[in-house]
C-alpha cells in the first residue's frame, strides 16, 4: 500500500488552481513498488515497471523495402538506362545467398534480406524486361534507395520503452518485435469506490419516490477501469457520520485509494469531512474550477482518500483533474499532461477571471474545413445529458474572461482523458 503522511495534502491557500492541485499530487503521492509480469496480450493499459533495452536491432537484418531488383551501388546506371542479366531470387524469409556478382541484378521481394554487397533496390514498377529477358534499370536512382538497414528503426541496446510508460497497442507491438513474451508492469492500483447520500438507490434495488439511482459510482468505476485500476464496488453509504467512518475505515488497509462521491460540500448533511476527520485527517481543497466544488483530500491509515462532489458533471471534471493524476502517480506512470487542441469556438461565453472553466461541447466541421466547438445549450452541473451528447471539454484558462464566436479555444476530447 502507499503510505502517505497525514499532512500530505495540506494546503494553506483559499483557492487552489488546477495546475497547483496536479503539481501537489504529482510530488506528494508515492508510487507503488509491487511489480508483476503479464503476458503481452494482457499488457495494454498497464504501466511499465522497468526500462526495456532493445535486445536486437530493428529491423534485425538489412532488407528490401520493396518488390524489385537489387544491385551494387557501383552498378547503378548513371547517364542512361542499362540492361542487366539476372542472378538470383530472394524471397522474404529466405536466407541471403552468395554476394551479388558485379554487373548483375537479383530479383528481391519486400522484407527479404539483401544479398551481400547489394546496396540498392529498384522498384519493379520502374524497370522493364527486354526481348532478351534482361532487366533494364533506369538511370539516376539514389544509392541505398529502397533498402531498410539493420537497426534503422531501433539500434540494439537502445532504451526503447521507459519505466512509467502507460502501455498502448504500439508499445505492446514493440515488445513483440523484440521477441518478448511478457512485460514487467506495476500491479493494478486498488481503488475502493463509495457513493454517499440518502437520496441514492442502487440500480436493481427499489427506488423510493424522493430517490434517484446512483449513477456516479458507475461512471467513476468505469473511468478507473480505463485507467487500469482494480475497482471494489462498495455501494452507497448513508448521510451519517458513524456509518460513513466505519465504511471508510474498513477499506483503508486493503486499498491504495479510497474514492467517494457526494457529501463534501459544507451543508449540514455533508458528512464525509467529519467522518474522515474522526478516523484520519482531511483537508478540503477549494479548487478554482467550474464545474466543480470543494474536493476532499485525506489520509486514513496511510491510504489516500479523495472525496468528489455529487453533481455528475462536477464529479466527472474533478475526477479528470484530481483522481486521474493521483492514479497515475500511484502507478508510477510518467505524467500525462492534458494538451487541448485548438478549435474554433461557435459560441460566446462569459467567465470569471482567475478560475479554470470547462465548457461541454460537440465538434462539427465548418464550411471552410475547420473544426468548430458547439456549446451544449444548458449549463447545469447535474445534467448527465450534457456529457452524453457532447464530444469533449473546451478548457478556458484562468485569465480568460469571455469567449466570442470565431475565437480559437482549446479542446480536450473525452477519448483522450483516460
Ligand atoms: P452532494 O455533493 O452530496 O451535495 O450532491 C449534490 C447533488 O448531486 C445531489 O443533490 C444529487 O442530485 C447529485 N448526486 C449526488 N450523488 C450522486 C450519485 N452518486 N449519482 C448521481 N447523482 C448524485
Ligand atoms: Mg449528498
Amino acid at each position: 500500500m502507499a503510505q502517505l503522511s497525514d499532512d500530505c495534502f495540506a494546503f494553506g491557500g483559499p483557492m487552489m488552481s488546477v495546475d497547483k492541485a496536479v503539481g501537489l499530487i504529482t510530488t506528494r503521492v508515492d508510487a507503488i513498488a509491487d511489480i508483476e509480469t503479464v503476458a503481452l496480450v494482457e499488457a495494454d493499459g498497464r504501466v511499465l515497471a522497468r526500462d526495456v533495452a532493445a535486445p536486437l536491432p530493428l529491423p534485425p537484418f538489412t532488407n528490401s523495402a520493396v518488390d524489385g531488383y537489387a544491385v551494387r551501388n557501383a552498378d547503378i546506371p548513371q547517364a542512361a538506362e542499362r540492361a542487366f542479366p539476372l542472378d538470383g531470387r530472394i524471397q522474404a524469409g529466405a536466407l541471403a545467398q552468395a554476394p551479388i556478382k558485379p554487373g548483375y541484378t537479383a530479383r528481391i521481394f519486400t522484407g527479404a534480406p539483401m544479398p551481400p554487397d547489394a546496396e540498392t533496390v529498384f522498384m519493379q514498377e520502374d524497370v522493364r524486361i527486354d526481348d532478351n529477358g534482361k532487366i533494364v534499370l533506369p538511370s539516376g536512382l539514389k544509392p541505398g534507395a529502397n533498402v531498410r538497414p539493420a537497426g534503422e528503426d531501433i539500434p540494439k541496446g537502445h532504451i526503447a520503452l521507459r519505466a512509467g510508460q502507460r502501455l498502448r497497442p504500439q508499445h505492446v507491438a514493440l515488445a513483440a518485435a523484440f521477441g518478448l513474451v511478457g512485460l514487467d508492469v506495476v500491479r493494478r492500483i486498488r481503488v475502493a469506490v463509495f457513493s454517499t447520500g440518502d437520496e441514492l438507490a442502487s440500480p436493481g434495488e427499489p427506488r423510493a419516490a424522493p430517490q434517484l439511482f446512483d449513477s456516479n459510482r458507475f461512471m467513476l468505476m468505469a473511468m478507473l477501469r480505463r485507467l487500469g485500476c482494480e475497482v471494489s464496488d462498495l455501494g452507497i453509504l448513508r448521510d451519517e457520520r458513524i456509518s460513513l467512518a466505519n465504511g471508510l475505515k474498513q477499506v483503508a488497509g486493503s486499498h491504495d485509494l479510497i474514492l467517494t462521491t457526494g457529501g463534501v460540500s459544507t451543508g449540514e448533511e455533508d458528512h464525509v469531512k467529519a467522518a474522515v476527520e474522526s478516523i484520519g485527517s482531511l483537508v478540503l481543497w477549494r479548487m478554482a474550477i467550474k464545474p466543480g466544488r470543494p474536493v476532499a483530500m485525506g489520509i486514513i491509515d496511510g491510504t489516500p482518500l479523495i472525496g468528489l462532489p455529487g453533481n455528475p458533471v462536477a464529479s466527472f471534471v474533478t475526477f479528470v483533474h484530481v483522481v486521474r493524476p493521483t492514479v497515475l502517480a500511484l502507478a508510477g506512470s510518467l505524467p500525462e499532461p492534458l494538451l487541448p487542441i485548438p478549435v474554433r469556438a461557435a459560441f460566446s461565453y462569459k467567465k470569471k477571471n482567475g478560475r479554470r472553466e470547462y465548457v461541454r461541447v460537440s465538434l462539427r466541421r465548418a464550411q471552410d474545413g475547420r473544426l468548430e466547438a458547439v456549446k451544449f445549450p444548458r449549463e447545469g452541473a447535474g445534467l448527465l445529458s450534457s456529457l452524453v451528447e457532447t464530444d469533449g471539454l473546451v478548457e478556458l484558462d484562468e485569465p480568460i474572461t469571455h469567449v466570442e464566436p470565431g475565437q480559437d479555444v482549446g479542446f480536450l476530447s473525452y477519448a483522450d482523458l483516460l
